[in-house]
């Protein structure tokens, strides 16, 4: 199950969690300076800012550290240094009534800076919770503090007008986290919709795969290998040679029928593997059928071809022992693709040429240009 940690999940193609980080990491490189310069210009007059500020900058800090160095403690220690920020506020709100003589000099020595750290609050809630959580806890908070400021300022002199003010500021914050709210909405449905875009990406390369490749094997099928013919047919030219390779394993019934089916598709496979670890890139491998296989190499003479022919023909009766156990040879055709030819006519044209390897012996590599032996 998905651990619920608040921080917007990581979905295909969206990296909120990186996102959320790279805000609060500009907010804090933003935040920290203003911590300072305010420290060092109200601070002599301010015992609040004074005493507050140093820990508030080194708290900031930390979690700096901890979204470069810990990213595993993130989540956690945004949710701590949010509630201790929250705290701090209430208590800088309850200080600053307190030490004010009469209400209207407290309401003035509240703003902007602890009524606008509760916004801030508000918004860092949203950028790491969930939109449901965030919503509580926001609305809790900004009950909680409007409640403390206008039962404090009630106490104050002159302070009935200023608890209608701090209520007007509640409902101001009601507005805002209404406003946070949509916007949370509205981003997560941007994020599941690339989510959606992302899956159905995901399912159309699976379904051009299916359509592609080769099931028992991972390697081109036919379908691939014929468009690939049909495009390489209309490149060929003196100084653009494709070749065409095709090999039938020798006497592979015979395996299946001593050793078992799933072996032979065992030793299936293995072909597979040592061939396209011998092509080059942008040589096409493809199983054509049962136990054919062809190669499409572009850029390449007659006379390479036949040699990287040989080199499979050695290679693999080696590797299938190693492998599985059993040795198997496989006889090869060989031939250059002509300009415009088609599919059918190279394939049977080299199909005839595996034939003759087998006629001849099996285990060996028959080949020819177009227009006859070579
Ligand atoms: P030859 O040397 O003349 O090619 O003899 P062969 O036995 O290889 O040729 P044949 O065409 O008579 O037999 C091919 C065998 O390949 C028949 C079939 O059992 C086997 N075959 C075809 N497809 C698969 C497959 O997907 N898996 C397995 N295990 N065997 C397969
Ligand atoms: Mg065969
Ligand atoms: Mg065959």
């Amino acid at each position: 199950m998905q651990r619920r940690t608040g921080w917007p999940a990581s979905q295909p193609g969206v990296d909120l969690a990186g996102l959320a980080r790279r805000v609060v990491a500009l907010g804090i490189a933003v935040g920290a300076p203003i911590i300072a310069g305010t420290w060092y210009r109200e601070g002599p007059q301010d015992p609040w800012v004074h005493w507050g500020y140093p820990p508030l900058g080194a708290v900031l800090l930390v979690f700096a550290w901890i979204l470069l160095r810990r990213q595993e403690w993130a989540i956690r220690a945004a949710l701590a240094i949010l509630v201790l920020l929250e705290a701090l506020w209430v208590v800088i709100a309850l200080g600053r009534i307190a030490q004010a003589p009469d209400a209207a000099t407290a309401w003035a020595l509240l703003l902007p800076t602890p009524l606008l750290g509760v916004v801030v609050c508000l918004i860092v809630g949203f950028l790491f919770q969930s939109t449901r959580t965030a919503l509580v806890h926001g609305t809790v908070y900004a009950a909680l503090i409007t409640a403390v400021i206008a039962t404090a300022l009630g106490q104050r002199p002159g302070g009935a007008f200023y608890v209608w003010q701090s209520l007007r500021y509640g409902v101001y914050l009601g507005v805002f986290l209404v406003l946070l709210l949509v916007l949370s909405r509205a981003k997560e449905h941007v994020t599941s919709a690339v989510a959606d875009a992302a899956r159905a990406d995901a399912t159309a390369s699976r379904m051009r795969d299916m359509a592609y490749l080769d099931e028992l094997t991972g390697i081109a099928n036919r379908r691939r290998l014929l468009e690939e013919l049909g495009h390489q047919a209309g490149l060929v030219s003196p100084s653009h040679p494709v070749c065409v390779v095709y090999f039938d394993l020798d006497h592979f019934k015979q395996v299946n029928d001593t050793f078992g089916h799933d072996l032979g598709d065992q030793v299936l496979r293995v072909v597979a593997e040592v061939a396209a670890r011998t092509v080059r890139d942008g040589d096409v491998l493809a199983r054509l059928g049962g136990e054919e296989f062809v190669l499409v190499t572009p850029a390449t003479d007659h006379h390479q071809a036949v040699q990287l022919a040989e080199r499979l023909r050695q290679a693999l009766p080696q590797e299938l022992t190693v492998a599985v156990g059993v040795r198997v040879t496989a006889s090869f055709g060989v031939t250059e693709l002509q300009h415009d030819e088609s599919a059918t006519s190279v394939l049977r044209r080299v199909d005839e040429l595996m034939y003759r390897a087998k006629a001849d012996g099996r285990d060996r590599v028959q080949s020819a240009g177009p227009a006859g032996p070579w």
